[in-house]
């Protein structure tokens, strides 16, 4: 029998996914890469971003195929909670900018039977864990790490060096901003 497209979710089990790696390591690509699987088995799915990633514009269609799925712009975690009607599968991106309450939301999203996909940053350029991340990790039932490729050696990468000498943590990337580095390259660069 062919799902209807709305939410069914009395008979749903909900859990929490979690895809972190550095800057240019593909997570956004990967969670949309779940959502898309998900819109062509007929189930609702929304995505959310924080309103501080200003690099896009207001609900941008982030993909261009038939399956495209626009991304919703909040101002906080709390707001994903009251937008999440009727939907099956929740992916949130750039999560590290999230307050710390997003591990909550996502906890509450998951046991109404929701789906939740969270993508983020797992380190800043500092290579300190980032904001709301940590938490995820821990109670996520999945966790998958992506790596980028080390600009200077080729191995893989997980730390994202910011190439300025700004020191604000918030610095969105835009190419040139960062370069993914491996461990050895990281130390080196910060030495
Ligand atoms: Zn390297």
């Amino acid at each position: 029998m062919f799902l209807e497209n709305k939410a069914n979710r009395e008979s749903q089990k909900g859990w929490i996914e979690v895809i972190v790696g550095s800057m240019f390591s593909g997570k956004t690509e990967e969670l949309l890469r779940r959502l898309k699987r998900a819109k062509i088995a007929q189930q609702k799915v929304e995505i959310f971003k924080p309103m501080v990633d200003v690099r896009y514009s207001d609900d941008e269609v982030v993909s261009h195929d038939a399956n495209a799925i626009r991304s919703t712009p909040v101002e906080s975690s709390g707001n994903i909670m009251l937008l999440s009607g009727n939907v099956n599968v929740v992916g949130i991106d750039e999560a590290q900018f999230f307050d710390d309450g997003l591990a909550n939301v996502c906890h509450q999203l998951a046991n109404q039977g929701i789906r939740v996909i969270v993508a983020g940053l797992d380190m800043d350029f500092k290579g300190k864990p980032f904001g709301p991340i940590p938490s995820l990790l821990a109670t996520a039932e999945y966790v998958t790490k992506v790596h980028a490729i080390c600009m200077r050696c080729g191995d893989l990468a997980q730390f994202s060096h910011r190439l300025s000498d700004e020191e604000k943590l918030v610095v969105l990337g835009e190419k040139g901003d960062y370069e993914p580095l491996c461990r050895c390259c990281f130390l080196k660069a910060n030495s």
